[in-house]
């Protein structure tokens, strides 16, 4: 099963990416996460990347579309994936139909995750992730048991850099302009399944699971 997942940035794809990943034995695949553990390491790509996430702006395609195609060849994704942060323009999304043609591949189902912004700007102000597994913390909603500290994996848990009111503002922007367009894109198609992500995770997840089981995956 190929799956991606649509929402705005702090909407909770992440987390909901790794609940269904474990679920149905995806791999998961977080553009995101990419860029972050190449800007960690100092690689020339992460380099590039943060000038462009520390301000709110998307990476430009010409770096993502490569970096993406790259991932989708390595043997983990045989099995089927969660794409979590990819496509986020129209541009990319048809760079993935053409890589997935060539390979006789389909996208199975686009999950669109709804959340309202006023929460979404509540969120991820007080959000915190694990550098080491990428579980996602929050101050105020879901702390560490001890605080700095993966529950699940014992790593260090941080406040991504642009988890800043400033930048959630910007991000919000970019997302509007380039990667809402996208549910359209894909419900063209009748891909979209919607989860609503403004009150819990177990919800959203559970509307998910159950859109999933109507198409029959
Ligand atoms: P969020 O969805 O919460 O904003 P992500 O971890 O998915 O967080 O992405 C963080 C940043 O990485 C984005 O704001 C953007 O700058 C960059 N990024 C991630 N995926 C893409 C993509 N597909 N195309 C361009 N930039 C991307
Ligand atoms: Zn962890």
């Amino acid at each position: 099963m190929r799956l991606i997942i649509l929402g705005a940035p702090g909407s909770g794809k992440g987390t909901t990416a790794v609940v269904l990943k474990e679920k149905y034995g995806l791999a998961h695949i977080s553009t995101g996460d990419i860029f972050r553990s190449n800007i960690k390491a100092g690689t020339p790509l992460g380099l590039e990347a943060k000038s462009y996430i520390d301000k709110g702006q998307l990476v430009p395609d010409s770096i993502t579309i490569g970096m993406v195609e790259g991932r989708l060849a390595e043997s983990d994704c045989a099995k089927g994936y969660i794409l979590d942060g990819f496509p986020r323009t129209i541009a990319q999304a048809e760079a993935l139909d053409e890589m997935l043609s060539k390979k006789n591949e389909k996208i199975d189902a686009v999950l669109s995750i709804i959340v309202d912004d006023d929460i979404i700007k509540d969120r991820v102000c007080s959000r915190r992730v694990c550098e080491k597994c990428g579980a996602s913390f929050n101050v105020k909603y879901k702390p560490t048991k001890v605080e700095g500290v993966c529950d699940l994996c014992g790593g260090s848990v941080v406040q991504r850099a642009d988890d800043t009111p400033e930048t959630v503002e910007a991000r919000l922007v970019t997302y509007y302009e380039n990667t809402k367009p996208l549910i359209d894109f894909y419900d063209a198609k009748g891909l979209i399944i919607e989860g609503n992500n403004n009150v819990d995770s177990d919800t959203c997840i559970k509307s998910i699971e159950d859109g999933l089981a109507k198409l029959g995956i």
